[in-house]
């Protein structure tokens, strides 16, 4: 496929990445094999060497992996992409391949529980420090760099309050500053959001989540420039956190319906949170496809849709939100998201159990929130399990 920027990124999900087995076989192989052979000895050293292109030893290089790479990289718009285990190899495969002792990152304050701890315990303990900044404010943002600052991190929307960072504005004050920014974009996927083309320099993804769709693997990656990928990718084949050709497989068939799915999760998404918004019991929603959010003039300009991923507050506190968790019987009762099956999850005492009441309260994860990510199930279905959830 040598034509990828003429093709629509639907037809992308379905046909870039190709990697034939020579018998002609129209689904993508799954090539389950450790090592490869070579025709000579001559032949092994000059793949080695890499003089010549072609597959050693599958920690970094398979032909089920190299489909699944090819096509993330077409559907994010980046030169190339490194696949990795799971979402947090991908983010720590970028910070060690970019990063060394004494340099500082600056990162939205607004993160997934682990990329928080990545940053605030295993990098500070090799000497690379990280400030935390309110992704929405500029200026914390230009006021939190330093000379050794070399790379700003942000994910948008944000997890659970679907806060919205201006990938745009935040690419300006790291590349005024010569330093990149790093996207995380597990929670709107390509389908959505495109944030190389806003002016990040790296994207990085649980593809466990949306490019999976349907909850079964583990699985990550890292999007960019050829440049910046080249060490992403000597790290992966040096320390070894690479994605199983099995699990790419599986990815790559996730991906051929991820614009579909995406485009009705998200219009899913967006009658619950209206339905939602309408009813006493609920304090307050927060979803970007909503004119209430705060910033759904941003969220319209950076993405092609509202997300999957809504929080909301219902009145009566703790009680009251476990109630509705312990009354769905549609929506499942678990904090994982990006699968077709709707899930509901109570942040304050699941992701977010082991942060402080204060910090907790402060990062606006009160008792009375819960995390929707919605499916593909019927609305309908979905607004009656909650209206059961609810008491109505
Ligand atoms: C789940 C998630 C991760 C981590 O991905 P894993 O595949 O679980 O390692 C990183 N960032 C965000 C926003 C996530 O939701």
């Amino acid at each position: 496929m040598s034509d990828t920027k003429t093709l629509h990124p639907e037809t992308l999900a379905i046909r870039a990445g190709r990697e034939h087995s020579g018998f002609g076989e129209h689904s993508q192989s799954l090539f389950l094999t450790s090592s490869f052979t070579f025709d000579t000895a001559a032949d092994a050293a000059a793949l080695f060497l890499g003089e010549r292109e072609g597959y050693t030893y599958s920690r970094f290089t398979n032909p089920t992996v190299s489909a699944f790479q090819q096509r993330l990289a077409a559907l994010e718009g980046g030169e190339r992409a490194i696949a990795t285990a799971s979402g947090m190899a991908a983010i720590q495969a970028v910070m060690m391949s970019q990063l060394k002792s004494g340099d500082h990152i600056v990162s939205s304050q607004s993160l997934f529980g682990s990329t928080l701890n990545l940053f605030a315990g295993t990098l500070s303990k090799f000497g690379i420090e990280t400030t935390f900044v309110d992704p929405k404010d500029s200026g914390a943002w230009r006021a939190a760099l330093r000379p050794e600052t070399k790379l700003l991190f942000l994910e948008t929307p944000s997890n659970p309050l679907t806060e919205v960072a201006d990938i745009a504005a935040v690419a300006a004050i790291a590349h005024e500053h010569g330093a990149i920014l790093v996207v995380d974009n597990c929670f709107c996927s390509p389908a959505l959001q495109r944030p190389l083309e806003l002016g990040a320099d790296l994207v990085v993804h649980s593809a466990t989540k949306y490019l999976d769709g349907h909850g079964r693997v583990l699985g990550g990656a890292v999007v960019g420039s050829d440049a910046l990928v080249e060490p992403v990718y000597l790290h992966v084949r040096t320390a070894g956190p690479s994605l199983s050709p099995f699990n790419a497989w599986v990815l790559l068939s996730g991906l051929e319906t991820l614009y579909l799915r995406m485009e009705k999760q998200c219009a899913n998404a967006l009658q619950v949170a209206r339905w939602l918004e309408s009813r006493p019991e609920v304090e307050r929603v927060f979803y970007p496809g909503l004119e209430s959010h705060p910033q759904h003039a941003l969220a319209q300009r950076q993405q092609s849709a509202g997300g999957a991923v809504l929080s909301f507050v219902v009145r009566g506190g703790r009680e009251a939100a476990w109630r509705v968790v312990d009354r769905v019987e549609v929506i499942s009762r678990t904090a994982n998201l990006g699968d077709v099956k709707s899930t509901i999850t109570h942040p304050a005492s699941t992701t977010h159990a082991r942060v402080s009441a204060e910090a907790r309260e402060r990062a606006g994860i009160g008792e009375g929130l819960l995390r929707l990510a919605v499916g593909l199930e019927h609305p309908d279905d979905l607004q009656l399990d909650l209206e059961r959830g609810l008491g109505l």
